[in-house]
């Protein structure tokens, strides 16, 4: 599959090895356990010396041909799938750090991310430094004092923020640390992390790999030496994806490359018009020439995405008058779907942090994040249109 262009590997990457009866489809094998008649071979498989299934909780042919897929759009030598993206966050970093371990990250992470950060592993004695998101230099010097995991995010959540992976990446291994990217935001379409120095690279796969909003699932990729031990705690600690879940996210992923080129062309279009509105205070896509880290984005991206984010004059009292109006979005907490879905950050990918904390994030309280969908561009700006016509002179009244 080395040899084909992404879209052809979307479509066919990981299936040909999983099919049965003659079908041209991924059966959904819901069986928990698996049967042997010969006692040697159960073993040998059992112990992991033949290929095969033993129990639904290590390993499901569902599942494997989902994992199959994203590590062949990856170009990972293996990958191992979650039941959600916070599952597969949390037992990777569970896999290998260790009580007088330290992590260096960035501020704006996803926001579940940001809570095990700030929550979960202090708690475990585990010292957790989080720098300036794009702060490139502040990064590099606290990774030189040493750590164990440098985790990163790019683009970020929900301000599109941008860090330089390759960059990051060298800094890393300087100090023999484990480079972790979620790559959620770009998916493999547009980023692949692991080309550009990465050791590991996770994705929330009910976001933009399922595309449709209907199944959760997580996923990390990178060499069969990490993933297996990260595979190893999870097969043990049961944070396994559902072999209905990978089938709907398998499904979804045949159509990433023209889900994703439309939703990039989307999300562009929408950023620009943004800019022409007296009422927007700030536009946030890494594929503006405005933004901060423009060139780093076109350095290592593909495309720049479907996420982008904005901000109104008159903060809240605006987005209430300016979200309920649109009719052909999602007002919802989700993104990476068919449709386009928007909702204010204090609400959605941060509702977790307090507002202290969201302004310490640069997260204005009126703050919109929009996930492009895979609409005709020229509907979903006339619909923006009316609705702020609605939320200006809603505001003018009153
Ligand atoms: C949604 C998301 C997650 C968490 O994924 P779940 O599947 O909801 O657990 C992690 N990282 C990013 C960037 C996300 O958008």
């Amino acid at each position: 599959m080395t040899q084909v262009k992404m879209g052809t590997k979307a479509v066919w990457a990981g299936e040909k090895d999983y099919l049965v009866h003659g079908a041209t489809q991924v059966p959904v094998v819901l069986s928990v356990a698996y049967g042997y008649e010969d006692m040697d071979e159960w073993y040998e498989v059992a112990i992991g010396n033949k290929k095969g299934h033993i129990y639904g909780r290590n390993t499901n042919p569902t599942v494997q041909a989902f994992e199959d897929k994203i590590k062949t759009l990856e170009g990972a030598e293996a990958a191992t799938s979650f039941s959600t993206g916070m599952a597969a966050i949390s037992n990777t970093l569970a896999t290998f750090l260790v009580p007088g371990d330290r992590i260096v990250s960035i501020k704006d992470t996803y926001g579940g991310t940001n809570k095990i950060f700030t929550e979960f592993l202090p708690r475990q004695e585990i010292e957790v430094v989080l720098c300036e998101t794009g702060n490139h230099e502040e990064i590099e010097r606290e990774v030189a004092k040493g750590c164990k995991i440098l985790y990163l995010e790019t683009p970020t959540n929900p301000t599109v923020k941008i860090t330089d992976i390759e960059r990051m990446a060298k800094a890393g291994h300087a100090v023999g640390a484990l480079v972790v990217v979620d790559n959620t935001f770009a998916t493999p379409m547009n980023q692949n992390p692991l080309a550009l120095g990465a050791d590991l690279v996770i994705h929330s796969a009910t976001k933009f790999l399922g595309g449709h909003a209907d199944a959760l699932g997580g996923v990390v990729c990178g060499s069969e030496e990490l993933v297996e031990k990260i595979y190893h705690y999870r097969e043990i600690n049961g944070a396994t994806m559902d072999p209905m879940a990978a089938y709907l996210i398998l499904r979804g992923m045949k159509t990433l490359h023209l889900r994703i080129r439309q939703q990039c062309k989307n999300a562009l279009a929408l950023a620009k018009y943004l800019q022409t509105k007296d009422i927007v205070e700030g536009v946030y896509y890494p594929g503006l020439d405005t933004h901060p880290n423009h060139d780093i984005a076109k350095k290592q991206m593909k495309d720049f995405g479907g996420m982008l984010s904005f901000s109104v004059k008159g903060g809240m009292d605006t987005v209430r008058h300016l979200l309920p109006k649109l009719q052909f979005v999602n007002r919802a907490a989700n993104l990476g779907a068919v449709e386009t879905t928007v909702g204010p950050a204090r609400t959605t990918s941060h509702v977790e942090c307090t507002p202290e904390e969201r302004a310490a994030m640069g997260i204005p309280e009126g703050l919109i994040r929009v996930s492009c969908g895979i609409e005709e561009i020229e509907d979903i700006i006339a619909d923006f249109e009316q609705a702020f016509k609605h939320a200006e002179d809603a505001i003018k009244v009153k």
